[in-house]
């Protein structure tokens, strides 16, 4: 592919997402030829999870062992939870709601799975080192942030369900309600 190749497609594929949010937007969806329905579905999920390449093929081994493969999409940022909820990272939560909105309008996803992890930068940079200095309260402190998500994914997305985890570096889940 020339360089030249490359820059004439770059328009061409952002003014199509532009145009099929716009029309979602609009609720116009229906009446939309059908090639832009590619994409859409019915998933069980959208998976929410943080960075840090210590524990990615953790989480997806834990969705795989849930029999979900296949059947979730998956926002990647930061702190996971942490990077919707914490007032330090500030605008972060608009791109998360968005792409859960784009999630459910597109792949019908009846749940939101957070997985916050333990030893997280992020949520060292977000609560300040005391508020993960030891395992009970890192504990405390995502069992708080994690209550706070929920909280707001019942106010955002009321048809979603939300379950909300603390991953340990070996992989073990502990799950909070
Ligand atoms: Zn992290």
């Amino acid at each position: 592919m020339t360089q030249d190749q490359f820059a004439s497609e770059k328009p061409e594929r952002i003014d199509r997402r532009r145009f099929f949010y716009l029309a979602g937007s609009l609720g116009l969806v229906a009446a939309l030829p059908s090639s832009v329905w590619a994409g859409t579905g019915n998933y069980e999920a959208m998976l929410l999870y943080c960075i840090d390449p210590r524990i990615v093929d953790a989480v997806h081994d834990y969705m795989d062992q849930r029999g979900l493969r296949g059947k979730y999409s998956q926002f990647v940022f930061a702190g996971a939870a942490v990077g919707v909820v914490a007032p330090a990272f500030g605008t972060w939560e608009t791109t998360f709601w968005d792409n859960l909105g784009i999630s459910a309008r597109l792949h019908h996803i009846k749940t939101v799975i957070a997985l916050d992890h333990r030893d997280c930068g992020a949520a060292r940079i977000a609560y300040g080192e005391e508020n993960v200095a030891n395992p009970q309260v890192e504990t405390t402190t995502h069992r708080k942030a994690l209550a706070e998500f929920r909280r707001q994914v019942g106010i955002r997305q009321p048809d979603i369900a939300v379950e909300t985890g603390l991953m340990a570096l070996d992989g073990s889940v502990e799950m909070f309600t």
